[in-house]
């Protein structure tokens, strides 16, 4: 039997965002993707952070903290409204961590490495500095949310006409050209 969640990771590119992305359907039936410390080595892996080999329940509830604090920050930015203190400094705080450091291989590979015994704290600065650097630009108007029905993740749009409404074309944007199309079928002009 597998511990792992039905429903697995998805990415989209902007790893502050693709934290919150870990929780689904928040607005209609959330889901918790990060539900045990495994899944949290899981996430880091996948994007590619030094994380313990066994996370503690502690790193667990840091990293949960953190993305309730982006995914807050970031929803009161595209509802127009300001960030909270309480978020802001919670992400200002993980920031100020040091972050993971190159190390150079025997074989001549760079790869990150993090002190010992600091958990998470190392990975969790760099998805804080992202959603630094996000959110300070974030007057652009490109972070938004996912037109998608029963979707709501959030989304930064990178591309150039900058008139994405979808999280990620392959998913909720097939989806609703699929039903636009079967729409246009219906209509009989
Ligand atoms: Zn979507």
């Amino acid at each position: 039997m597998s511990d792992r969640p039905a429903i697995d990771f998805q990415f989209g590119g902007r790893l502050s965002l693709d934290l919150t992305w870990t929780v689904r359907y928040r607005a209609v039936f959330p889901t918790e993707l990060l539900a045990t410390p495994a899944d949290v080595r899981r996430w880091f892996e996948a994007v590619g952070l030094p994380a313990p080999d066994r996370p503690s329940v502690a790193d667990l509830h840091d990293t949960r903290e953190l993305r309730e604090a982006i995914h807050r920050a970031a929803t009161a930015l595209v509802e127009g409204s300001r960030i909270q203190a309480a978020d802001r400094s919670l992400i200002n705080r993980r920031a100020a961590t040091p972050p993971p450091f190159p190390v150079l291989t025997a074989d001549g590979v760079r790869r990150w490495d993090m002190a010992t015994g600091t958990g998470t704290a190392p990975a969790l600065s760099v998805v804080a500095r992202d959603a630094i650097e996000l959110f300070a630009a974030a007057g652009d108007g490109r972070l938004r949310r996912c037109s998608g029905p029963q979707c709501s993740l959030l989304f930064h749009d990178d591309s150039r006409p900058g008139a994405r409404r979808w999280c990620a074309t392959a998913r909720c944007g097939n989806r609703a050209n699929t039903k636009a199309y079967r729409d246009r079928r219906r209509d009989p002009v």
